[in-house]
């Protein structure tokens, strides 16, 4: 009997359990598939259902919302649309985007950590947005309070009928007087358009070391806030955003674009502003009788690691004229730099010091474990067989726009200081500037097989102008940084 018993009890103990796993909320169970982002798999899952109501009316799409480690998911696309955001899929990297009145909340899969307006945020309870498969529907599942609440609307859980109670206030918003279209600076960082249509009333307050352009009663025609970096002589940068009714009274929306000068430029000096019929224009020019080479002093430079990376070396001894090796002009101009550098406050990381071979990857991967902010690999060039040819280039990777700017910042002083022939900027798929983690450069100091380029590369006097070009291409890029 007493056998019997303790068998009883045991099943008994076993059915509770199994019931306890199998107990569902009201709605009941669903049977889901969870996918696995970084994998590509799907997992079976249960999952408690969950109602949704905004304003008291249900809130129902293909796909419920549902309990999922103990936390609500709910279609973004179902509850962003319903709270009026634009819901945006980005399949290749697996984002949702979640804008709304000039706010904007970016979701990664599988990520914990969600961007509003830029800033990271650790979701609660650290459950990610998930991609759910319910009955053969896929559909991007986000941390339902969170969403809401971040968009301004506010959530209360009913846990007697597992329902979720959205209260939100859709009162259409007011109509922009006008809309931004096109914020762009030319290449030469000499220019910045502002295309508004129509063109309304405007601001603009002298900040010291930037200008703030208030377009009253605008707003941006994408919805997104943007930047670009420059990084030229007076402007180091241009970044524009969305504002409400808290910056001007009697204005709903005002576009506010700013722009970064480099330290020595002010907007009373240099900054001019012309009235067109389709927006403004914004010149910015070097100050009276200014030309050449200007040094631009740095803006915290403390802040920045910056990897200088001497070519060659060892048994690489790279081109060889007239009884020197390229590898000891790159050594000698790459030192000069560092010392400058880090005379001007920043701190620098070599790839190598002294005369020893690294193999390519080597030194990408250096800089990558330093952290380094930039990445400058220093070289002499050389072209067999045509004597005559002289000049300098600066490379960067295609794939880096950013690259593509911090060499033009770099080509531009280092031609004007050293009066080399200004070869331009060049796109290239070197190992250096591929497998750099940071915004890299190849410069190209002059070609060994010149005599007279030659001479000049192995005179000290003009490796120091070489690394001081070089060192204010850098200090432009990163004020735009700083
Ligand atoms: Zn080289």
């Amino acid at each position: 009997m007493k056998r019997i018993i303790t068998a009883l009890l045991l099943t008994l103990l076993f059915l509770s359990a199994l019931l306890g796993t199998l107990a569902a909320g009201p709605n009941g169970a669903l049977s889901i598939q969870l996918y696995s982002w970084a994998q590509g798999t799907y997992t079976p899952a249960e999952a408690d259902a969950v109602l949704l109501t905004l304003n008291g009316e249900p809130l129902e799409g293909d796909v419920p919302a549902m309990i999922l480690g103990d936390r609500t998911l709910a279609p973004v696309r179902l509850v962003g649309e319903a709270l009026a955001a634009e819901v945006l899929w980005v399949q290749e990297t697996g984002q949702v985007l979640v804008r709304k009145g000039g706010s904007e909340i970016v979701l990664t899969a599988d990520d914990s950590t969600a961007l509003v307006d830029g800033a990271a945020q650790e979701l609660p309870g650290g459950v990610p947005a998930q991609v759910v498969q319910y009955e053969g529907v896929d559909r991007v599942m986000i941390p339902l309070r969170f969403v809401t609440e971040t968009l301004g609307a506010s959530v209360d859980w009913d846990q007697k009928t597992y329902t979720a109670r959205l209260t939100a206030d859709l009162e259409p918003p007011p109509e922009p007087e006008a809309w931004v279209t096109d914020v762009r600076a030319d290449a030469g960082a000499q220019t910045v358009d502002l295309t508004v249509s129509p063109m309304t009333d405007y601001r603009i307050t002298d900040l010291g070391d930037r200008v703030a352009v208030d377009l009253l009663g605008a707003a941006l025609e994408s919805g997104f806030p943007g930047q670009s970096i420059v990084a030229g002589e007076q402007l180091a940068g241009v970044r524009y955003a969305q504002h409400g009714p808290e910056l001007y009274d009697g204005y709903d929306y005002t576009v506010r674009v700013v722009l970064d000068l480099q330290p020595g430029t002010s907007y009373q000096e240099n900054v001019q502003v012309e009235v067109r019929s389709d927006g403004l224009r914004l010149t910015v020019r070097p100050s009276e009788g200014q030309t050449g080479f200007v040094f631009v002093p740095p803006r915290r430079p403390e802040t920045f690691l910056v990897a200088i990376d001497p070519g060659h070396g060892g048994s690489y001894s790279g081109a060889h004229y007239e009884g020197v090796s390229e590898k000891e002009i790159d050594l000698a101009v790459s030192l000069k730099l560092e010392a400058l550098l880090e005379s001007l406050g920043y701190q620098v990381v070599m790839t190598r010091s002294t005369d020893v071979a690294m193999e390519l990857d080597e030194r990408a991967d250096l800089a990558n474990a330093a952290g380094a902010d930039l990445f400058v690999s220093i070289h002499s060039n050389a072209a067999d067989g045509w004597p005559d040819y002289q000049g300098i280039f600066t490379y960067y990777h295609p794939s880096s726009s950013l690259g593509a700017i911090l060499a033009q910042a770099v080509q531009t002083p280092l031609c004007q200081i050293t009066g080399g022939i200004d070869r331009g900027i060049q796109s290239a798929d070197f190992v250096v500037l591929r497998e750099t983690d940071m915004c890299a450069v190849l410069v190209e100091m002059g070609f060994m097989s010149n005599s007279q380029e030659l001479n000049r590369l192995l005179d000290g006097a003009y490796q120091d102008k070489l690394a001081q070009g070089i060192a204010q291409g850098i200090i432009r890029y990163l004020n735009a940084l700083a």
